[in-house]
């Protein structure tokens, strides 16, 4: 992996991986085939940067979703009856094949999604350590507990669910796809994703390269399509026992629908309007840094962006001018140029999205500073915002934008900055800067929030369970939290032979 690439060795790297993928349509992988769709229907895959065509994509339906997971349930029980330490062995060979793609995935990434280059790079990478952990869990995941009372031996037990649904959105695709399908394919569960439509192709590399690393034929399936017709399709299949999900809150809502006659276990990862709380004690130059990187980095289409800034009435104003700076300053740009620090959005539609916030925000009375970038109006570019002079009830306090877009509010004290930070819908993720250890802990534990960080950025740790409250998901994944999903849990009470039994059914004589 080369994350001193040049544009130009980009540019190259990516249109070579691209020819690959533009000679016909991307294809399904359904039981170890690549196929088209039944129908021969397909749809048109274009650049976020430049809207060149990429190629087009097999547009699946219920037809596709049955064969797929028919194909997954006949690999369940031979996959989930190896020993874990094989299916350890694959899994962390699927690990070091992404290492030597890893320049070709971040290049296919960054012109599928227009996510700057510089983040894509490591989001590959991240995708390998996906693999690689869980990899290295698969020989525990089946462990579980023992209870002893004084009468009974109890102990617990954990075996893979199932076939299960797998579907991602389009914002970093390739590494969240990863953080699903790796540990459910550890606890021995077969797959069916579905990826998103707006950033295909490299979902379709993932199965290349599961292919290679000796995964057998259907534990992974890979059906492309809309979320209404594929998506859909996938969470209403009686033979797929549980949808993991990352997108909308309103996708969320639609899915846990779908799946309720068909009993679905479902765990949601949605959006998120989170919070960083500056009190004016932080170290302010490295709270500054965290939250121009904590919103303008991955084109502020992330879920744990910090998008609301809670500032300290004292040190608003120095804020204020230091982010009008940073703003300012950061290069919009083509996603495959190493300087880009903003890339253009996903989509034409999204990216009308994240503008309209413009004239949200004046309508509701804040202030709008952008940057300097002079992009076309046809494009989907946008110059980074900052909605100053705003409060909590405004649009742009509350809506999740899902763009290169912060909104900062006043605070006076710290039970002001508490009841702001949950006042939204959403409780993902929480930061607060702060010097004052017992004013860390307090906020910490008031944040309604599935995650804090405290004097830090959003730096990931494995194990630690990651989701969100309210409307930004249900359920964890993380370490064994993920184990937990994808797998069920038996207990077996053994007695000692020392307990009371009633007699039931005994006549007296
Ligand atoms: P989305 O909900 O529109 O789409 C996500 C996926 O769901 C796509 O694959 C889509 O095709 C599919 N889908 C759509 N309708 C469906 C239906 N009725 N049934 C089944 N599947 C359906 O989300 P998006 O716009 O692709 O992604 C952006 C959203 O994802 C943001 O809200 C963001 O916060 C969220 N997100 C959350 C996390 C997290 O960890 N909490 C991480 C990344 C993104």
């Amino acid at each position: 992996m080369n994350s001193s690439r040049t544009f130009e060795e980009n540019q190259a790297a990516a249109k070579e991986a691209l020819t690959r993928y533009s000679s016909g349509p991307l294809l399904h992988l359904i039981d170890g085939e690549l196929v088209g769709s039944a129908s021969g229907d397909t749809f048109d895959n274009v650049s976020p940067a430049d809207g060149k065509f990429l190629g087009q994509v097999a547009a699946g339906g219920a037809t596709e979703i049955g064969l797929a997971a028919e194909a997954a349930a006949s690999a369940f029980e031979e996959w989930c009856s190896r020993p874990p330490l094989q299916r350890k062995q694959i899994l962390n060979r699927v690990a070091e094949l992404i290492v030597k793609r890893a320049d070709e995935i971040a290049a296919v990434e960054s012109v599928d999604t227009g996510q700057p280059i510089r983040f894509m790079s490591s989001a590959a990478i991240r995708g390998a350590e996906n693999f690689r952990y869980f990899a290295d869990a698969a020989p525990g995941a089946l462990d579980g507990k023992s209870m002893p009372t004084p009468t009974h031996l109890n102990y617990s037990s954990r075996r893979a669910i199932g076939p299960v649904g797998v579907i991602t959105p389009w914002n970093t695709p390739f590494m969240l796809s990863t953080w699903k399908i790796a540990p459910a394919l550890a606890s021995g569960c077969t797959v069916v994703h579905k990826p998103a439509e707006w950033s295909p192709l490299t979902a379709s590399i993932l199965g290349e390269i599961t292919h290679e690393a000796g995964l057998p034929k259907g534990v992974l399936n890979v059906v492309h399509g809309t979320g209404e017709i594929a998506g859909k399709a996938l969470t209403e299949h009686t033979a797929v026992k549980a949808i993991a999900f990352v997108g909308e809150s309103s996708t969320g809502a639609l899915i846990q629908a779908q799946g309720a006659p068909s009993l679905k276990r479902v765990h949601f990862e949605l959006g998120g309007k989170n919070p960083v709380i500056v009190f004016d004690d932080a170290d302010l130059e490295r709270s500054l840094d965290a939250v121009v990187f904590m919103i303008y980095s991955l084109n502020g289409e992330r879920c744990t962006s910090s998008s609301r800034l809670l500032v300290h009435e004292t040190i608003h104003d120095w804020f204020v001018e230091k982010l009008t700076e940073r703003v300012k300053g950061l290069v919009v740009g083509d996603p495959l140029d190493p300087a880009t620090e903003i890339g253009p959005l996903i989509h034409p539609i999204h990216c009308n999205k994240v503008r309209s916030y413009v004239d949200k925000a004046i309508e509701d009375g804040a202030r709008v500073v952008t940057g300097d970038y002079a992009f076309d109006e046809n494009s989907n570019y946008v110059n980074p915002m900052l909605f100053i002079e705003a409060d909590n009830s405004m649009r742009v306090s509350q809506e999740e934008i899902f763009g290169p877009a912060l909104t900062v509010i006043p605070f006076s004290n710290e039970r002001e900055a508490i009841e702001i930070a949950n006042d939204v819908d959403y409780g993902l993720a929480g930061y607060l800067w702060t010097q004052d250890v017992g004013r860390a802990h307090r906020v910490a534990e008031a944040l309604d929030a599935g995650m804090i960080w405290v004097n830090s950025q959003n730096v990931r740790h494995l194990p630690t369970p990651f989701g969100g409250t309210k409307r930004s998901g249900v359920g964890r994944d993380g370490g064994d939290y993920s184990f937990d999903f994808y797998m069920e849990t038996k207990n077996v009470a053994v007695a000692f032979d020392a307990h009371d039994i009633g007699k039931l059914g005994v006549r007296k004589t």
